[in-house]
């Protein structure tokens, strides 16, 4: 094993943590940690105008979160940082200046500053990782070179007339860049074809991106360069920035797509993609970690589940897939149910505890009687639970009283509200019938109800789930009744009673 391999996560602070993100972010940590390397974390924030704190902070978040650690990065510190580029801005002019003095780049009298130029060319929305400028003229059209041919008077005259020039790469117009990704296989560009001389200082004696993330990836000595799919175009032309320094560069490893169910790229249309929301939805961060790593990745064909430490030793570069990966959130819900049903009960408590807070449904802050009766619930809402956020509608009726029913709700499909009404009638009376010890014997006896008068168990339990609980979906019937009690579900029968009564007179 290759000790030495290092990593980094080198995300830009302009946008929530998204799902592309953080599958780089553990692909990064996974494949460190597998190979005993480091993982770094790197944050790329020269484009100032985009980048802000919050974005920042949310990255710490959500590696917090997910329980992945950088070895190096901004907050923990290490041998090669300061680990944020904005700290770093006199070394990529440095290193831009030694590009010229070899004769690989030039200083470009021709080009528009950026803040003059019309902004726009660079939206983006917060999923897709593209690639950043490689223009500095905006929408103004491509670069043709201009500022390679420029007089030695015309220069002077830009400079009297206060013109900053911009550093420009000198992409060679023949021969072709090639390389071998460890996923992809030999990717080969001509150089003609790729960005004419692309800019790697601007005029406010910023770095793009290209020459930011080159000279750091060296002098961080980054082994592999694991990232996404958007970044292959990019790729050729930061070998020849290797190249012109006379550098090695790593080996790389391009992440494949990640498409939503209807085969397009993963964006917002497809719903939240940022962590953050995730996890306020209640998404369990082994849930979330074990399933985005299986976006693109795979063990072997059938298995599913793995914890964090198993992932840190199975990850492997061979078993990354090239074909795009479908982020699907049902198999997401059906991946946080499993984990939420393994989840020691003390833990699911307390999960579950801030979505109660939040309702008002317990003391601030909760004390433990809140957590005891939050406790003696789960038997009726474990299984029903996809994400934790799921016990506010499951539990509401035993910490709000119904008091409005809709009849629409409370008649079954193709049913009467005279049908309703008997329905209800009967139900109720096998409940206070038998009482609620012995939860089996009521659901048999109300079995025998329906069969008897000859119909649908569910018809015949639907008004009085409706009843009860306000809602068509709800925990199991008698245990839910059994927790309201009986005193005051009687009452809401009653109220579920009248309206169907109202709505019976108006058939
Ligand atoms: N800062 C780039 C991003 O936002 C890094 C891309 C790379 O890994 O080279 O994703």
């Amino acid at each position: 094993m290759n000790n030495n391999a290092r990593v980094r996560y080198a995300p830009s602070p302009t946008g929530m943590q998204h799902i592309g993100g953080v599958r780089t972010a553990l692909f990064n940590y996974f494949f460190a940690r597998s190979r005993g390397g480091a993982f770094v974390l790197r944050v790329e924030d020269t484009d100032q105008s985009r980048s802000h704190p919050e974005a920042l902070q949310d990255i710490y978040d959500t590696f917090e979160w997910l329980g992945i650690a950088a070895d190096e990065s901004p907050r923990t510190g290490g041998p090669y940082g300061p680990y944020v580029q904005s700290e770093r801005i006199d070394l990529y002019r440095r290193y831009a200046e030694e590009l010229i003095a070899a004769g690989r780049a030039y200083y470009d009298y021709t080009s528009v500053p950026r803040d003059e130029a019309p902004r726009g060319a660079n939206s983006r929305d917060d999923v897709a990782e593209e690639p950043s400028e490689s223009n500095e003229k905006g929408t103004a059209g491509a670069y043709n070179f201009e500022g390679r041919h420029l007089s030695p008077e015309e220069i002077e005259k830009r400079k009297a007339a206060g013109v900053v020039p911009v550093v420009r790469l000198l992409i060679p117009q023949d021969g072709k860049t090639e390389f071998n990704d460890l996923v992809l296989g030999t990717i080969k560009r001509k150089n003609k074809d790729l960005p004419p001389d692309p800019i790697l200082l601007k005029s406010d004696g910023f770095p793009t991106y290209h020459l930011a993330n080159v000279v750091d990836d060296h002098l961080m000595e980054i082994t592999h360069v694991l990232r996404a799919q958007e970044w292959v175009p990019s790729t050729p032309l930061h070998l020849l920035i290797y190249e012109a320094f006379g550098w090695d560069p790593p080996e790389f490893a391009h992440l494949p797509m990640v498409m939503g169910k209807d085969g397009s790229k993963l964006s917002k249309r497809h719903g939240s993609t940022s962590v953050v929301e995730f996890r306020r939805q209640g998404y369990l961060p082994e849930a979330i970690m074990n399933y985005i790593t299986l976006l693109g990745w795979s063990y072997d064909d059938s298995r599913e589940f793995f914890t964090r430490e198993e992932l840190e030793e199975l990850f492997s570069l061979e078993k990354i897939n090239k074909a795009p990966a479908v982020f699907d959130y049902r198999k997401l819900d059906w991946f946080n149910g499993q984990y939420l049903r393994e989840l020691p009960e003390d833990r699911l408590v307390g999960e579950l505890m801030p979505y109660m807070e939040a309702e008002g449904w317990t003391s601030v802050p909760a004390e433990r009687a809140d957590r005891e009766r939050l406790r003696a619930l789960l038997p009726l809402i474990r299984e029903r639970l996809k994400v934790l956020g799921d016990v506010v509608p499951l539990v509401r009726f035993l910490f709000e009283d119904v008091t409005e029913w809709s009849a629409e709700e409370l008649i079954p499909k193709k049913a009467t509200a005279r049908d309703a009404g008997r329905w209800l009638e009967l139900a109720w009376a096998v409940v206070e019938k038998i009482g609620l010890e012995d939860q089996d014997a009521v659901d048999q006896a109300l079995r025998a109800a329906a069969e008897e008068i000859d119909t649908k168990v569910g018809n015949l339990l639907m008004p009085l789930r409706v009843a009860i609980t306000g809602s068509s979906v709800s925990p199991p019937l008698v245990g839910s009744i059994r927790e309201l009690g009986l005193e005051r579900a009687r009452k809401r029968v009653a109220g579920a009673q009248a309206v169907l009564e109202r709505a019976a007179t108006s058939d």
